[in-house]
């Protein structure tokens, strides 16, 4: 099958490897029905992570095509979404809502989704099921709730974006625009995007955002309290993962408000003496985007949230170098590969 493998930085291939098989006996192996690049693919892609010789790709829709003899509830045929880390959904941190430290956990990005199929491992854990075959409009979203809704929709529940409530949002890449979707959806009052381009505004807006602030850093941390009456927001969600996004969040969040920082960090440093006087709430890391699965699926099956509109540019699977080139250079916000 053909696979997307990274050998070095800025060194992105599409290769024939050995197609995957079913090694446990609660794996599934699906057929990609579509995939994507995403905004941490290319920490390593700018050299910021180590990498050689990677599969790359943790994002996934497809049609099972085999199970293990293990497996109970996901049937061959069956069209499927799953999250980038495999969980078992039964162990005690599943069972609490945070499949992301499943037990038995793992990373999807090991094993590579930006090929023809993928092995996914706890299979009945793992994947949620659609209703029957979707329409080919709707698997866009369905592939953005592999990853980047998932991700946007806990960042907004652990900023406790709800009814009433002032929601900021540090990014205006594909998760933080789907930020705004999830406060959106959430109830949140007022939603404040932070961006600086006019597309992604677009967007962001076409998703709820109420309020745009362009200034970055302690300008845009200023422009936020001017809107919310010196106080700043109470809840915000970070979705950069830099030192200056993270101190951005901290610093747009009112004392008592809550910040939801899902961005990758990267040399993040934050000076204790200053988080001691903040007096905010910070939850975040690697979203259990599991967790929101089945009702993620719904609002999409009844066309309720449209958050395939993240993807801006769709390419072949075989143009995937393209793909991160443009993601690189920002004329992409998230690119979809078909297969
Ligand atoms: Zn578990």
């Amino acid at each position: 099958m053909r696979q997307v493998v990274m050998h070095g930085p800025g060194d992105v291939r599409v290769e024939n490897r050995e197609d995957p098989r079913i090694v446990e006996p609660t794996d599934a192996v699906i057929r990609l029905s579509a995939t994507c690049i995403c905004g941490s693919d290319l920490w390593p892609y700018r050299g910021a992570e180590p990498v050689e010789d990677q599969v790359m790709g943790h994002e996934y829709v497809g049609v099972v095509e085999e199970v293990g003899p293990e497996v109970r509830t996901v049937r061959v045929g069956d069209f499927v979404v799953g999250s980038f880390w495999a969980s078992d959904n039964t162990c005690e941190l599943c069972r609490a809502g945070y499949q992301a430290y499943c037990v038995h956990r793992v990373l999807m990005g090991t094993l590579g989704t930006q090929s023809e199929r993928a092995r996914v491992p706890l299979a009945d854990g793992t994947l949620v099921a659609t209703p029957g075959m979707p329409d080919p409009d709707l698997i866009p979203s369905l592939l953005a709730a592999s990853d980047v809704l998932g991700t946007g929709w806990f960042a907004a529940e652990a900023a406790e974006a709800g009814p009433g409530r002032t929601v900021a949002v540090v990014g205006d890449g594909a998760v933080g625009l789907l930020g705004v979707l999830a406060a959106r959806q959430l109830g949140a009052e007022r939603i404040i995007a932070v961006s600086r381009h006019a597309d992604r505004q677009a967007l962001a807006r076409e998703f709820g955002a109420t309020d745009i602030v362009t200034e970055r850093g302690d300008d845009g941390v200023a422009r936020v309290k001017e809107l919310t009456g010196g106080l700043g927001a109470h809840s915000v969600i970070e979705a950069v993962g830099t030192q200056e996004a993270v101190m951005q969040a901290i610093r747009s969040t009112r004392p008592g408000g809550h910040v939801g920082f899902v961005g990758v960090s990267h040399d993040v440093a934050i000076p204790g003496d200053e988080l001691f006087m903040a007096g905010v709430h910070l939850h975040g890391g690697p979203a259990p985007v599991r967790k929101y699965l089945p009702e993620l699926v719904r609002l999409i099956w009844d066309r309720t949230i449209d958050p395939g509109k993240v993807f801006d540019l769709t390419l072949p699977l075989d143009e995937a170098a393209k793909g991160y080139q443009a993601m690189d250079q920002r004329t992409a916000t998230k690119v979809l590969l078909t297969l």
